[in-house]
């Protein structure tokens, strides 16, 4: 694990450095067990040790200082220790070297508990705790047995030989302190692992001790210091390692699971005590043997119960994971879908119903996208209450998607409007305001209910109460619809076509026809509108108002939209080559809808399509109806800004029948106005129209836009337009769509084989 003192190189390098230096002083002491000196090298790396808890703790900065200074005053209270016990060696004043050296344990106890404080428990039971004891007894009752007891028969019973019994019983203690740090350590640092050297070198260097305490000595070979010297050394380098920091960094516990690791400490732990009242070391070993395996078999009992209870504990908080919305605690579709078939069950038995209602929050994306995702949490944990403050307590609520929430209701027969009722209640309530995001957000709720009918599902109400909902945002949201059959076959019908327009293209059943664009003056055709069909194998042709809404809504536009600008160009770029001088100022106007105007390739495939057939960019027409322009002005602004410098002309199609003023188009870089058809059609009969076409008009030729009329049919209408001042015309009266082929506009018209498809 790399943390971020990792980083400074000279941290590691410090602490192996100092690892160094113990093993120097581990063969000095070897070498100099003999001399006078013995005592040194354990003096020098006692102060080291000292040292090194002072320099890492300000060197590496931990969170937590306390730890680091208890084990350098353990470290300095060893070394006292140490130096005492050679120095006062069999004089009165010798149990002072014990003093010292008990205070070192004292204080590398509390250096420990320092540590797992910084281990973050659960108020679940605390089975690494249980584990250590299971330990602790274990071999406590072994050291009791092999050391306390012969030391107090070796040495009488004193105040010596009760200090010398207690080593032991510190290291068991201290023991049970590391293994501890290592159960709640998930991070095993170098740190660790130098640590837990120290804490077992001290233990083997105190076993040494207290055997020879069990011969009625207290002062044996300098050699009895040697793990003593190692274990000063790793813990010098575990303060000075840079991973320290980590190491007294809080940490949450890790699962306290019987891994092997652990049950390699406690399986022997376990057989421990039947092997102190098998082996019979000493008078009470039969006793303490078996009161230590009575222990251990009562903790091993608690710490199953408390294991058993956490399994089912998690059990259940994994199935309410299963079966709820975790952001609303609401039921989730699983369980919706469980309770409401419950439901629809007992319904059929008794002769009642449910009634299901299928909420969406209206504009929630745009809560979403403006005021950020936690607002949006915020929202629909709001609308959660909202709702369950509403229903009653038999009502079933779930949240089955971002926005969508259901509620389902047992209505007793004879209580027809009940699910009506209901969602009138809701959709009343949603037009409250929140206070969200220092603001008022209202976010109103369309509403679909569908009640269940003799035979039915969850799943099956689900999709209806989706569909009626579907009805109530296209009726105007914050609004309630309910089911009824005929929704299912327009929604059969538009899965239908979707399904089929998304082969159309690939078995090339979409064509284009072409109908001629003329000059009002002189009849000439100077462009001509591509217009799609769908030559569906059954159907026939489809017309493109029939499918070009559901090829939008899907999506699939982009792509159906993409081929309409290659096969027109392609055509135009025919056209060109096989005409005359007139086919060569001939430009071709092309329907482009709202969504590929949302759509950033579409630029790059125009002017890709533009460079591969060869066609001057000034010869395509791009038509946009004005409500596609307004309805993401600042997208579309920068993409029709982008078409523009291609050289592409733009067009409003439609105009008239959206709600902007010419003034409000003037923020796009059009230059062609088409007038609907709508106003063109009235303008014999209607004087309104007839004046809404002549200011509009006037107004485009102000702003030197170039109107072209629509569906012009008759000789009166192409007169009218043309005193009011419109250059250009479309319309039955000057020529239908047809397809390419058929087009008697283009002069020298090539073999019919030819032009489609290639
Ligand atoms: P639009 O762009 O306004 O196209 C003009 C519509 O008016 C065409 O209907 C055309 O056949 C019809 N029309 C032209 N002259 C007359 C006339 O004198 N009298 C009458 N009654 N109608 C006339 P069409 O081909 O059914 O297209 C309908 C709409 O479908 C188009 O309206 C356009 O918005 C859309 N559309 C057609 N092709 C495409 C396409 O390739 N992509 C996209 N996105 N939309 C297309
Ligand atoms: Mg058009
Ligand atoms: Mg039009």
């Amino acid at each position: 694990m790399r943390s971020k003192t990792d980083r400074s190189p000279l941290g590691h390098n410090v602490a192996w450095a100092y690892l160094a230096l113990g093993g120097v002083m581990t063969l000095a002491l070897v070498a100099l067990r003999d001399s006078d000196y013995a005592a040194l090298p354990t003096a020098v790396v006692g102060i080291g040790a000292a040292v090194c808890a002072i320099v890492g703790r300000l060197r590496n900065r931990p969170q937590v200082t306390l730890p680091w200074t208890l084990f350098g005053l353990a470290a300095v209270a060893f070394l006292i220790g140490a130096v005492l016990r050679q120095v006062l060696a069999d004089q009165p004043l010798a149990p002072l070297a014990d003093v010292a050296t008990m205070s070192g344990y004292g204080s590398m106890l509390m250096a420990y508990v320092a540590l797992l404080r910084r281990r973050q428990t659960s108020t679940r039971s605390l089975h690494e705790i249980i584990d250590g004891v299971i330990l602790v007894i274990s071999v406590a009752a072994f050291a009791v047995v092999t050391f306390t007891i012969p030391t107090a028969a070796a040495l009488g019973l004193s105040l010596f030989s009760f200090v010398q019994g207690a080593y032991p019983v510190v290291d068991v203690l201290l023991l049970f302190v590391a293994v501890l740090l290592s159960w709640t350590s998930a991070q095993r640092v170098p740190s660790f692992w130098l640590l837990g050297g120290t804490s077992t070198f001290m233990f083997i260097g105190d076993v040494g001790y207290a055997y020879i305490g069990t011969q009625g000595r207290l002062v044996g070979s300098p050699l009895l210091d040697l793990p003593f010297v190692v274990a000063f050394t790793l813990f010098g380098a575990a303060a000075l390692h840079p991973s320290m920091t980590e190491l007294s960094a809080l940490q949450a516990r890790p699962v306290q699971a019987w891994s092997k690791a652990r049950l390699a400490i406690l399986a022997p732990a376990l057989v421990l005590p039947a092997i102190i009242v098998i082996m019979d070391i000493g008078p009470a070993s039969s006793w303490l043997g078996a009161g230590a395996g009575l222990g251990v078999t009562l903790l091993l009992l608690v710490r199953a119960i408390g294991a058993v209870q956490d399994h089912a504990r998690s059990q259940q908080g994994l199935r309410h994971q299963a079966m709820h919305d975790s952001l609303t605690q609401l039921a989730n579709r699983a369980s919706l879908v469980e309770q409401v078939n419950n439901l629809i069950r007992r319904a059929g038995q008794q002769g009642d119903r449910v009634d299901l209602l299928f909420l969406d929050l209206d504009n929630f994306k745009l809560v979403n996208d403006t005021w950020g995702h936690q607002v949006g949490d915020r929202v629909l944990c709001g609308a959660a209450a909202r709702l369950l403050a509403i229903t009653l307590p038999s009502d079933v609520v779930a949240r089955i998607g971002g926005d969508e929430f259901v509620v389902a209701r047992y209505v007793a027969q004879p209580n027809s409007g009940s699910g009506e009722l209901l969602a009138a209640q809701i959709i009343e309530a949603f037009q409250k305001p929140v206070a969200e995001a220092e603001t008022d957000l209202v976010t109103t709720v369309s509403v679909g209910l569908v009640r269940s009918a003799r035979v039915a599902t969850a799943e099956g109400l689900l999709r209806d109460a989706d569909t009626a909902m579907y009805r109530a945002k296209a009726a105007g949201r914050g609004r309630c619809m309910v089911f009824d059959s005929s929704m299912h076959d327009s929604v059969r019908h538009r899965v239908e076509t979707e399904l089929a327009l998304r082969y159309a293209l690939e078995r090339q059943e979409l064509v284009l026809h072409y109908q001629p664009i003329v000059s009002l003056q002189n009849g000439q055709v100077v462009g001509a509108e591509a217009l799609l069909r769908w030559a569906h194998p059954r159907l026939g042709m489809v017309s493109p108002l029939d499918f070009i809404p559901i090829a939008e809504e899907t999506g699939l536009i982009v792509e159906i939209g993409e081929w309409v600008i290659s096969e027109a160009l392609r055509q135009l770029a025919r056209w060109r080559t096989v005409g005359g001088a007139a086919e060569r100022d001939l430009w071709i106007s092309v329907n482009v809808s709202p969504r590929q105007i949302r759509d950033a390739t579409l630029v790059e495939h125009v002017q890709a399509e533009l460079a591969r057939h060869k066609v001057p960019a000034d010869k395509l027409v791009l038509e946009i109806t004005e409500s596609a322009m307004m309805s993401d002005e600042a997208t579309s602004a920068v993409l029709l800004q982008r078409l523009r410098s291609l050289g592409v002309t733009l067009a409003v199609d439609d105009f008239g029948t959206g709600y902007s003023s010419l003034g409000h188009l003037r923020r796009f870089p059009v230059s062609k106005v088409k007038i609907d058809r709508a106003f063109v059609s009235g303008i014999e009969e209607d004087a309104d129209d007839a004046e809404i076409v002549r200011a509009v008009v006037a107004m485009s030729l102000a702003m030197r836009l170039d109107v072209v009329a629509e569906g012009i049919e008759t000789e009166g209408q192409r007169g009218m337009l043309q005193q009011m001042g419109v250059q250009l015309g479309q319309g039955w009266l000057f020529g239908r769509p047809e397809p390419a082929e058929d087009c008697t506009f283009v002069t020298r018209q090539p073999a019919r084989l030819n032009s489609y498809p290639t």
